[in-house]
């Protein structure tokens, strides 16, 4: 696929390491040092609720003595809110106790910069009121750990665009990210105009950005099937991460998958099937033997011999290093008759490999190998030809993807839920024209 699409090597980006630390970061951006900030920081959500309401409800509010100078750069609002919000913001212990909302609101508007802690606190109020409603425009989309969808080849996201629009947006200002729907829909090049606003829409909603542009692909003129890639581009680095945190923004108005520019090899190889144990240590265990037995060793070595004399040291640590990253799952698919037939996935750390090339010879070898569990026949091993149409993934079936069972999923989900559980579904503000779309999306989901 790599060599088909003949891809720059200067659109290759280093893929986000270690998502989830990341995730953990991102998930409490506005956790603060002291005591005292956290306790306001909780309280957030039940300020901006009093506030309205006191805005609203009180015609003539509370005359106040001047403020100090460093509340008078602040707008008008925002000393508003200050005050307003004082009354409920928990008071540290250490401060006087206050009597009444006018007495504290007395006090906090009159104290000098360098009275208290508590004077201190009342100085970042705007900014915790406006981390509040950066988290309320993110609480649409599941923040749940999400699995990684594992494509079938480097280079698949990319699969019937046409190159020269990629060539195209290589020269694109700013950070960019490929996105990539979720569900068959995106597969309908009559869709993509939809997807594309709504992919936007998403974008402007995570990251506030008032400069980010999204486009959708262009489909390959030898190719019949259409490309689900869309580009997001013109980001700020900041945003640029934001969106790689959390990796799958789902909402009940688009699900999609924000992807480095640069396309990242797959951990999934292959799957081994036809065999009769439940055992995914024992699978695992023949794996191990296989790939540290003297033939893959030799294998190894040919791969090393062929590097040049400086990167030869190299090439064996990185290549010891992804076979010792190896790992099988068992998936429960059934037969006819709904007999159980176990496979069990052959996954290896892909961002490992540094070029497309060594990753299919890796991938191809040991996919030919046959491996045999203790006390079994050898199982038969392939690699699926069909994605997920949920995820794109190609390490399952559409009915065992295990999106629809993350935690707040509000993407699309397996069969036999309602079909309007679906991107184009609830809460969006762009409708299918007509009932053709609502069709599509009830045989689709
Ligand atoms: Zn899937």
């Amino acid at each position: 696929m790599t060599n088909d699409l003949n891809l720059p090597s200067g659109m290759i980006e280093k893929a986000p390491e270690n998502r989830k630390d990341k995730r953990k970061r991102t998930d409490q951006p506005e956790k603060p040092t002291s005591g005292e900030q956290e306790e306001m920081d909780t309280s957030a959500p039940g300020i901006l609720t009093q506030l309205e309401d006191n805005l609203t409800q009180t015609p003539s509010p509370p005359s106040l003595s001047p403020a100090p100078k460093n509340n008078q750069s602040l707008p008008t609002v925002s000393s508003r809110l200050t005050q307003n919000v004082s009354i409920t913001i928990p008071r540290p212990a250490d401060q006087p106790k206050l009597t009444s909302p006018q007495t504290k609101t007395t006090e906090a508007a009159t104290s000098t910069p360098n009275a208290s802690p508590w004077q201190k606190s009342q100085l970042s109020i705007t900014a915790q009121v406006e981390a509040y409603r950066k988290r309320s425009a993110l609480e649409k989309y599941t923040d749940a750990e999400m699995p990684l969808v594992q494509f079938a080849s480097p280079s698949e996201p990319l699969s019937n665009i046409d190159i020269d629009l990629v060539v195209g947006w290589e020269g694109l200002p700013g950070g960019k990210l490929l996105a990539l729907p979720f569900g068959a829909y995106a597969t309908d090049l009559s869709n993509h105009n939809t997807l594309n606003r709504l992919i936007f829409g998403a974008v402007i909603d995570i990251t506030k950005s008032h400069s980010v542009s999204v486009c959708p692909p262009r489909q390959c003129h030898t190719s019949k099937r259409a490309p689900i890639c869309f580009l997001i581009y013109n980001l700020a680095e900041e945003h640029k991460q934001a969106l790689l945190e959390r990796c799958v923004w789902s909402s009940t108005n688009i699900t999609f998958q924000a992807m480095s520019f640069g396309l990242r090899r797959p951990d999934y190889l292959f799957t081994i099937k036809d065999l009769t144990t439940m055992a995914t240590d024992d699978v695992s265990a023949a794996v191990h033997k296989v790939w540290h037995d003297e033939a893959s060793k030799a294998f190894i070595d040919t791969i090393c011999n062929q590097a040049t004399e400086a990167n030869r040291s190299n090439t064996r640590k990185i290549l010891e290093k992804f076979v010792n990253s190896m790992w099988t799952t068992r998936l429960d698919t059934k037969k006819k008759g709904n007999i159980i037939a176990p496979g069990y996935r052959v996954y290896a750390s892909g961002e490992i490999i540094n070029d497309d090339d060594t990753w299919y010879r890796l991938r191809d070898y040991f996919a030919s190998r046959e491996y045999k569990p203790w006390l079994q026949s050898p199982g038969t091993n392939f690699i699926p030809t069909r994605a997920c149409s949920l995820c794109h993934g190609i390490d399952h079936p559409r009915g065992l993807c295990p999106f629809p069972s993350v935690a707040g999923w509000n993407g699309p989900t397996r069969r036999e839920d309602p079909p309007l559980t679906d991107p184009m579904g609830r809460g969006s503000n762009i409708v299918p024209q007509g009932g053709r779309n609502r069709a599509k999306i009830a045989r689709f989901f």
